[in-house]
């Protein structure tokens, strides 16, 4: 056993130290990224399951390199987290986010709300609700126009002060919607718990609402749940009119998919915000 373990390390070290310095180059690429502003970001149109209306974006983050490599957020949001970029990455993509929707106002478009991912880290913060605050300021976007997307992992860290920051988030009107529902560390209890405003089904459970009978029920059980407590849902990842039929008839209230759009550039969004109705 002792002769394999040596060998394993033998074998394992070179390919480990080319792993480390691979993720340290890729985070000196992206501290350079955020300065160079090569981030930028992508809004995925919501739907209202019962009027037809464009409802609200969501804001997903891109980078394309120098090089013209474009990277997506599984590959680079882990890194930004480990090596300590996330807070800025996340004041990036918020800012980004609400300076669109003022270009927006500017050249009299109506608005729709945006929803911004929010990582564990980030909302863990000291300064997470002044730098909300500043933002939505400095672009002079009142509050109720953002939506702030959480994960079920934001809720289980500090309790008292996650209560005290969503209350307050919340008491300016900012919406709060709790993100991949259903795949995070969490109780139902944080359910009646905190102050939210909309629970968002994961693609997961989404993906397989016509093949697997057992995530059909519980869909509607948590469309049921999340209704039972006044809170809007959410489906992510809509992609056949099958799963939009089962998700209309369980009484779904909004949903986002390549059924009804991949996320698209800003001046993509400008038509669907003239004319916000589905045929
Ligand atoms: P998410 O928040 O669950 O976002 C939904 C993801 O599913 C997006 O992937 C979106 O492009 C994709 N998607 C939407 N509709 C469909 C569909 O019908 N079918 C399929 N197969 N996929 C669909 P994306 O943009 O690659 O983002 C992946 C994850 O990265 C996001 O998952 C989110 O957790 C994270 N992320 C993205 N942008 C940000 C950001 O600005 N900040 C933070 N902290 N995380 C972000
Ligand atoms: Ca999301
Ligand atoms: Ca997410
Ligand atoms: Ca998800």
């Amino acid at each position: 056993a002792k002769a394999d373990g040596r060998n394993c390390t033998r074998f394992f070290e070179p390919a480990l130290g080319r792993e480390i310095e691979a993720r340290l180059g890729m985070s000196n690429q992206l501290r350079r990224a955020l300065a160079e502003r090569e981030l930028y970001l992508v809004y995925q149109p919501q739907y209202s399951l019962s009027t037809h209306q464009l409802t609200g974006i969501e804001a997903l983050v891109r980078w394309r390199d120098a090089h013209g490599h474009l990277y997506m957020p599984s590959e680079f949001i882990p890194i930004a987290e480990q090596h300590g970029l996330i807070g800025r990455l996340g004041e990036y993509v918020l800012n980004e986010a609400l300076a669109q929707l003022a270009a927006w106002r500017a050249a009299s478009l109506p608005l729709v709300a945006v929803s911004v991912n929010v990582a564990p880290q980030q909302f863990a913060s000291g300064d997470f609700v002044s730098t909300v605050l500043e933002c939505l300021a400095r672009h002079q976007i009142e509050p109720h126009w953002l939506e702030l997307e959480i994960t079920e992992n934001s809720l289980v860290q500090n309790a008292s002060r996650t209560l005290a920051q969503l209350q307050t988030l919340r008491s300016y009107g900012i919406r709060i919607a709790i993100d991949d529902f259903g795949t995070g560390y969490s109780s139902l209890s944080y359910l009646d718990t905190y102050e939210i405003d909309r629970l968002k089904i994961d693609r997961s459970f989404v993906s397989e609402l016509e093949t697997r009978t057992s995530r059909a029920g519980i869909v509607r059980g948590v469309i049921m749940l999340a209704k039972g407590l006044g809170y809007g849902v959410v489906a992510e990842g809509v992609e056949t009119t099958g799963q939009l039929a089962m998700l209309r008839a369980s009484g779904c209230g909004y949903a986002q998919g390549y059924l009804f759009s991949k996320p698209l550039l800003p001046d993509q969004i400008v038509p669907l915000l003239r004319a916000p109705f589905r045929s």
